[in-house]
Parts: structure tokens; sequence; C-alpha cells
């Protein structure tokens, strides 16, 4: 086991602040005003060799409020630029967000220390540098349930909250979110050098993302190819395991997205409820650009962003065939995800008429999308079986029956049998990929009221223990499985946060 570190002995080797000053602006945290822990992440400290006892001293909470720096660190604030809504920007950054540092653990891991929520930056516009609690604590929640279900995105180390009033459509409180990933680079960082036509500093950057994530590409003649290559198809893999799960981003800008395929910049995401593959889940995108089912083709127009922006650093021919393996491999790894949910191990033909026909169904009965699948997992092949529990679910019961004739006798085809613990066997392995519990709006929401109204931080620890293992039973935590409450099912949640 690695030496657990304090605040003052965390082992930083800040990397990006190496390289020339183009790339972002040094700037330190502005503190928030009496500062008080609201949530910390014994799994995160982990990840930095942090001991976990350090979250107990009054400075933690004033060192993740800006109010001291941890020695070793050299705070600076991000250049990126981005498509925001199809339209280019040709000026953003980290307009509320410091990366302190880099800590390397004693594993070898590089972690930036990215401090969400931490003021003013040359790169704040018009806007006032602050995060609210309520976004922090959404953000904080969202990083370790999506960890929870195996898809690569940010963690979060702790939410600080405070006495600062920050005006968002009414007053809310003033937060910071302290946030770990290998690396913050989008893919708007190699858009801002391409329009300014800087290819020298798109090179710069370049290499310094092939030395630090993908070093074994580093030297080869087809290195910046390889690299995009392997930036689509992460993306693809990473879109394929959201549409999967029924998560929408929202704001799929393409600056944020992450150049290393990690969810990134969780602002008015949500998780599908009442199945409706146009469900928009940001208040704010009125055309409903980023609504849930356009997300794959999102993902497509954000990677020809950035392929467009190494243009001067690999042929076309080999940039495109990078896209044409996002669309590749968008669709087969989506079609495993998604045969796997029906406890299908192999591809066979008819199987997307069969998923699309349950998913129509669904989508008619608005039916609860995470609800359904977890009933799927106890499904009873037995010729006679009835399904009743899966059954309700669906307004047309008839047309139900119809679509699980057709599901039994594609398990039978693939010699799946009611026999012999076969069935259970294939409920174990169903169990595995369908969650019980997501990150729903309603329970984010009532963490959050308990948090701003009463100072009641405790309904956050209990949903982070919870979404920490979605697959599990945990039979006791029954409740958190249900579908939202009528107040529940309509939360505006918008860009504001
Ligand atoms: P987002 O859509 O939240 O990813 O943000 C888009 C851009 O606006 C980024 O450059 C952010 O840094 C910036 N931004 C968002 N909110 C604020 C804020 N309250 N203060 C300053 N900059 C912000
Ligand atoms: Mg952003």
């Amino acid at each position: 086991m690695s030496k657990l570190r304090t605040l003052e002995t965390l082992q930083f080797d800040n990397t990006f602040a190496r390289l020339p000053e183009v790339f972002y602006a040094k700037v330190t945290p502005t503190p928030l005003k009496n500062p008080c822990l609201v949530a910390f992440n014994p799994e995160a400290a982990a990840l930095l060799d942090l001991d976990p006892e350090e979250a107990r001293r009054p400075e933690f909470a004033g060192c993740f409020a800006g109010q001291y720096l941890p020695p070793g660190s050299e705070p600076l604030a991000m250049v990126y630029a981005g498509h925001q809504f199809g339209a280019y920007v040709s000026r953003l950054g980290d307009g509320r967000a410091i990366l302190l540092g880099e800590v390397r653990n004693g594993r070898g891991e590089k972690w930036d220390l990215h401090l969400k929520g931490a003021g003013l930056t040359p790169f704040s516009r018009d806007d006032d540098g602050r995060a609210v609690l309520r976004s922090c604590i959404r953000e904080y929640l969202c990083g370790e349930a999506m960890h929870g279900l195996g898809i690569a995105t940010t963690r979060a180390l702790c939410v600080v909250g405070s006495e600062e009033e920050v005006l968002r459509e009414q007053v809310e409180t003033g937060a910071t979110l302290l946030r770990l990933a290998p690396s913050h680079v989008r893919f708007g960082h190699f858009e801002f050098f391409y329009w300014r036509r800087q290819f020298d500093h798109l090179k710069t950057l370049a290499d310094y993302v092939l030395a630090q994530h993908f070093p074994e590409l580093v030297g080869r003649p087809d290195a910046y190819a390889r690299f995009y290559h392997e930036a689509a198809v992460r993306t693809a893999r990473l879109i394929a395991k959201w549409q999967a799960v029924g998560f929408a981003h929202g704001v799929m800008n393409s600056d944020n997205m992450s150049v290393l395929g990690m969810t990134l910049d969780y602002g008015p995401f949500g998780f599908l409820e009442a199945y409706n593959p146009a469900f928009i889940c940001n208040h704010s995108d009125h055309q409903g650009r980023y609504a849930f089912h356009n997300q794959p083709d999102i993902g497509y127009f954000n990677l020809r962003c950035l392929a467009q922006a190494l243009t001067p650093l690999a042929p076309d021919e080999a940039i495109k065939a990078g896209l044409d393996a996002y669309e590749a491999v968008f669709a087969e790894h989506y079609g495993e995800l998604m045969r796997a949910k029906l406890g299908l191990r192999e591809a066979l033909p008819g199987d997307d008429p069969l998923l699309r026909g349950l998913l129509e169904l669904m989508r008619e009965s608005g039916a609860d999308y995470t609800n359904v699948f977890r009933a799927f997992c106890d499904f009873k092949q037995a010729p006679e079986a009835r399904n009743e529990t899966i059954r309700d679910y669906f307004v047309d019961r008839e047309a139900f029956d119809k679509w699980a004739e057709r599901y039994k006798a594609r398990l039978w085809a693939e010699g799946s049998r009611d026999e012999g613990g076969r069935e259970a066997e294939r409920a174990a392995r169903m169990k595995r990929v369908n969650p019980k519990y997501v990150l729903r709006n309603y329970l984010a929401h009532t963490a959050i009221r308990m948090a701003t109204e009463q100072k009641d931080f405790s309904e956050i620890e209990r949903l982070r223990l919870l979404l920490r293992d979605p697959f599990a039973e945990q039979p006791e935590m029954d409740r958190y499985a249900a579908p939202p409450p009528d107040w529940g099912k309509h939360l505006i949640v918008s860009c504001s946060s």
C-alpha cells in the first residue's frame, strides 16, 4: 500500500504548468466565506494517497474553499474554445474552475486537482466565477454514480459549502467542488489553436497529450492520427454506455468533451425515467439539440470538430478513418450492451428489430427505463410463464405478450433454457448489467434540499454509498429504486449552475 499523505505532503507533478503560458493564465482561487465541508469521498482520496482523516481538519474545507493552497500546487486556468450548441465560440477556458495542480500517487497515476467555483479568472467573461451548492452536489453524486455503473468519468474529492450568496434565478449558496481526472484537456483545447492558426502551439499541445496519456504512440510517424482514432473509439464507447444506461449529458458542447473519452462537466444531466428517446434534460435546450437520442450524432459532430482541428497534424484520410471507426465502434458496442441487458450472449439476425420493438412498447407506455430492464432479469421463459410483473409495466398487454413470445423464442435460439439453473444464471448475469439504482433527479433533489435548507448532508453520503454499487439488491434501500413521485417528474434543470 502507498504511504498516506496529508494536505501538506501531496506529491505534486504539475506537467501542464510546464507548458508555455499561451496555454493558460496563472491565477489563484478567490476564497469563499466561512467554508464548511459538505461532502467528502474517501474513494477519491485514495486515488491521491490522501489520508481520509485529513477531511476532519478545519484546514481541509479551507483549502478547497480556496483559502490556502496545498504546498506544491501551481494554480492556473486553462484556455480553450469550442462549439456551443453548434456555433463556434473562439475563446472559452476555465471561467470558474482552477487547476490547482496534478498529484501523482504511489501507483504512478496522475490526477488533476480541478477546483470548480474557485472565483474569477481571465476566462470568466460576464459571469461570476462561482458554482452553487446545488450543482456541486449533483456533479459530486453523478460522478460516483457513473463510476459505479462502470462508465468513464471525472470523480470528486469533496464539496465545500459557504456563507457566500451567489445569484442565479434566485439567490443560492456558493460552493466549490474538487474534481479529479487524469486530464481536463477537451476537444476545444485543440480547436482554440487551430482556429487561431497557431499550428506550432497545436503541435505542442498534441505532443503534450501524447506524452502524458498515450506514451505508446510517441515517436510513431502516424502518432497524431492514432491519437485521433483512439479519442474517437473512446468517445464511441462512452456514448454507447450512456445510451445503454439511459444517461443524457445535456450540454454536449465540444468544450465539454474529454480527449480521454470520459464523462466531463456535469450540468443539467438526467437519467431516463419514463422512457422517451427524445428526452431533453436541459431546460435551456429549446431546440432539443442535446436530446437523449441525438447524443450519438452529436458525438460525431464533436469528433468532426476535433478532426478539423487536427488537420494540420495528420492526413485527411487517416482522420476520416477515425471518424468511420467512431460509427462502427458505437454501433457494435451499443449492440453488445443492449444484448447483454436482455441476457443475450450471441448476436443473431433479428436482434435489432427485437430491441426496437421493446423500446417502442416502453415509449408507448412511458415505462421506467431502469426498472423495466431490471425487471427483465427475472423474466421466465417457460412457454406458460406470463411474466405478470413485467407485463404490468405496459399499457398494451397483448402487444407485450406478442413481444414476449418473440423474446422467448430468441432466448431458445441461443440455447437459453428454463431448466438446470440456467435461468438463474441468466438472471445473475443480467443483474450485473441492469442497474437497480441510478441517480434519479428527485433523489438528488431531496439530498440538495436537505443540504441547502437544513444543513443536513447525510442524504448525500447515503446516495454516494448506494450508487457505489448500483447493481446490488441492497434491499433496505428499495425505495430509492422507485420511479419519481409526481413532484419529482418534471424538475427543471437548466444550464445556470
Ligand atoms: P459550461 O457550459 O458549464 O461547460 O460552461 C461554458 C463556459 O462558461 C466555460 O468556459 C465555463 O468556464 C464558463 N462558465 C460557466 N459558468 C460560469 C460562471 N459562473 N462564471 C464564470 N464562467 C462560467
Ligand atoms: Mg464546460
